[in-house]
């Protein structure tokens, strides 16, 4: 090890503010939430002091060593394996008692240890006091305030950490004293820790021995699974299940309860002497608010209007930019055309790339509110309440209250959704979460209701797009229950889970919070959306279709028979547009589409939608470009959605019906690529290939039966 290279873990309870230090410390921007679970996977950045540099490194919240769910495995994993130097344990000021129980565990590992006092702000305006200088003195460990979220308090913890390392770790002074157990549990520990440590035969282990046989007393699986195979392991085992034996004897009850009931106790003194509560006040806001908010009959009512509000608000506000953007690339397209010759470099340009990157960027304003609202949600701390809200309803369903995370997130991207299903301790829970999670409807599936409903249901387009929202909730908690009633049987577990007070939301958070994703989106927009784009312009222009002199002839005449007074002009345009849709029918495009529409046509998709809905399945942003692209060869004026609008009602094959029927499947069908490479890294290729088949089956067939029910409505 570099003598001035220090890694340093930051580990604590969930939403206790390791993520908020963690960026305070690095400089870095990570997403921090008000709610339990935001970390799932460790993160690691650096920051330089003098000569020397500190590596951090950001772990998922837990509340005790020993693990459940996936991301509490995480932490402990890297703890027991990696031995960062030092741990910096995160602690909420708030709520001590709680947050201290995994401070004494991680003592026992014989790594130094500091706390932060985080949340000095909060404790203050509560009234409650804590004399640090006692409390570190009672615990063993440095302490230091600090308010992460405000950067207050980081010199500090610094100087606490340089004091526990001041050369290397050798030179400094030894990690704080550990509790003590009682005499009797302690002659059982010096038991089996002297035969662990004799086993291993290394110097080293004396301190982890301690804790490993104070988790092997608690009965830890997995503390029992790192022994098996070294040396002497069977001595070890046999030694702690006769202390175990010896305990639940003596005390009558579980061991496992007898060893944290004694970290419980002794961390109830330590509290008692070092914090004062000077006074409560005695209206506490979060609890006020909370008593409306979570009122057993008002809660999910107020949770529906809060989601109502706020599709409301982006679709009001978002029309405006939206409508500034469509105006300038509209305007960029007519430079274009005015400044180019006529030919294929002005059509790649123009019909492809202004066309379909354009068409998607001018949904970003939508993005960026639909992001921020929700990030202001988090902020606060609503999503745990709605969690709550929400949980009875679920559990009805299969679910669980935790699932609402993944769920909510999921309409903004599936692959953060995913990913945030960790937190969830049932396996089957976390397989049920993760396989409907892509029917909430993510972000990229939004430009394509709003064309839809923006052309077909112009007096009702907010809730055309709110009901296929509704149908995508529906539909998961009505699959969930399925697929908990027969492929993942098993009984719901309860939720435990504590509610974060509210917080002022901050502005900067939820900006980098939409910025990181506006990035992604934009990202995606100049690589996957654009390669696409260039590529369905290809498949649409070529081959190169020269009509003869005979067809150009035939046209006129038509155009003459319909309207026998029509000028020269008229008549051009006719021969013109009937030659586009000539040509399209001719490119690769169409062959592609006349090829696949007998899938389709039972679900009312004309060729050109079939080849859209197909582009979906890489990824849904490609949609609205390709339809663009498809829609716009036949007309030449129009560059922005408007002009997509107005030529998707003029399609004679598009009625209202067809155009809902169309939302429904892309909302169904399977989600893009970068959302099944996530899912295949959560479940595995079996879970993968058996959602994809799922989802494809039940976007058809959902598709199928509401455009045949609406046709025979007469819709
Ligand atoms: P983690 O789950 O431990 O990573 O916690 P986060 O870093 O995500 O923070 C949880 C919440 O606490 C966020 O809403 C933060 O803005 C907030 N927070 C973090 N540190 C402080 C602090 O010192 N004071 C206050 N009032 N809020 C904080
Ligand atoms: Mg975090």
């Amino acid at each position: 090890m570099k003598k001035n290279l220090l890694r340093i873990a930051l580990a604590g309870n969930p939403n206790s503010g390791k993520t908020t230090l963690f960026n305070a410390l690095t400089g870095a921007h990570h997403q921090v939430g008000n709610y339990p679970g935001v970390t799932v996977e460790k993160r690691e950045g650096t920051r330089m002091r003098g000569d020397r540099s500190y590596h951090f490194i950001d772990l998922p919240g837990i509340y005790s060593l020993t693990a459940y769910s996936l991301d509490e495995v995480v932490t402990r994993d890297f703890i027991l394996d990696e031995k960062p130097d030092l741990i910096i344990d995160v602690l909420d000021s708030t709520n001590l008692e709680r947050n201290l129980y995994l401070c004494l565990q991680m003592q026992e590992l014989g790594i130094p240890v500091v706390g932060a006092l985080n949340m000095s702000d909060e404790a203050e305006a509560r009234g409650v006091r804590i004399d640090e200088g006692q409390l570190s003195a009672t615990l063993g460990i440095p302490l230091a305030k600090i308010t992460a979220n405000r950067g207050l308090g980081i010199d500090l913890l610094l100087d606490k950490i340089d004091e526990c390392c001041p050369e290397s770790r050798e030179g400094g002074p030894r990690p704080g004293r550990t509790l003590n157990y009682g005499a009797e549990i302690e002659e059982w520990l010096g038991k089996i820790e002297s035969l662990i440590a004799s086993g291993q035969g290394t110097a080293g282990a004396g301190a982890e021995a301690r804790f490993l046989a104070a988790k092997l007393l608690e009965k830890d699986k997995d503390a029992a699974a790192r022994l098996a195979g070294k040396a002497g392991s069977d001595a070890v085992l046999a030694a702690a299940k006769e202390g175990i034996a010896w305990i639940e004897k003596h005390y009558g009850k579980d061991a496992e309860i007898v060893i944290s009931e004694q970290r419980y106790g002794y961390i109830h003194g330590a509290v008692k002497e070092a914090v004062e509560v000077v006074q409560k006040p005695n209206f506490m806001l979060t609890e006020a608010v909370d008593r409306v908010i979570m009122n057993r009959f008002l809660a999910l009512p107020i949770f529906v209007v809060i989601l109502w509000c706020v599709f409301q608000l982006t679709f009001e506000i978002g029309a405006y930019p939206q409508a500034w953007l469509e105006t300038f690339f509209g305007f960029i397209g007519d430079l274009l055309n005015s400044h180019l010759a006529s030919g294929p470099l002005r059509s790649l340009l123009v019909d492809g790339v202004i066309a379909g990157v354009g068409g998607v960027f001018s949904f970003v304003p939508l993005i960026v509110l639909l992001f921020f609202f929700m990030s202001i949600l988090e902020d606060v701390g609503y999503m745990s309440r709605a969690a709550f809200a929400t949980d009875k309803l679920l559990h009805s369903f299969g679910l669980h209250g935790q699932s609402v995370f993944p769920l909510m997130l999921g309409f903004g991207c599936s692959v953060p959704a995913v990913l945030s299903s960790r937190t969830l301790k049932s396996t089957r829970d976390r397989i049920v979460t993760v396989l409907v999670t892509p029917m909430m409807s993510c972000g990229a599936k939004l430009p394509v209701y709003l064309l839809f409903s923006a052309a077909f249901f112009p007096d009702n387009a907010a809730n055309i797009v709110m009901l296929i929202y509704a149908c995508g909730v529906v539909l998961s908690l009505a699959c969930s229950a399925l697929l908990k009633a027969t492929v993942l049987k098993g009984d719901p577990t309860p939720l435990v889970m504590e509610l974060p007070p509210y917080r002022s939301p901050t502005l900067g958070g939820a900006l980098w919070h939409v910025w990181e994703k506006l990035c992604s989106y934009i990202k995606k927009a100049g690589t996957v959306i654009l390669a696409c784009a260039i590529l369905i312009w290809a498949i649409t222009n070529y081959p190169v279709y020269e009509p003869t002199q005979e067809e150009t002839a035939a046209l006129e005449a038509a155009c003459l028979a319909e309207t026998p007074d029509a000028t020269e002009d008229v008549i051009n345009a006719y021969v013109e547009t009937a030659l586009a849709l000539e040509k399209l029918e001719h490119s690769i495009a169409g062959d592609i589409g006349r090829f696949i529409e007998p899938v389709f046509s039972p679900l009312g998709f004309n060729w050109k939608m079939s080849v859209a809905a197909i582009t979906g399945f890489a990824a849904k942003e490609v949609v609205v470009s390709t339809l663009g692209i498809l829609y716009r060869a036949g007309t030449e004026e129009d560059e922005d959605s408007a002009g997509l609008r107005k030529a998707l009602t003029a399609d004679p094959d598009m009625r209202p019906i067809n155009a809902f029927t169309f939302m429904l499947f892309i909302l169904l069908i399977p989600p893009c690529f970068a959302a099944l490479s996530v899912i295949k890294a959560e479940l595995g290729w079996k879970w993968l290939g058996f959602e994809w088949l799922f989802l494809l089956l039940l976007g058809w067939t959902a598709a199928f039966i509401v455009f045949q029910l609406g046709i025979m409505a007469g819709l």
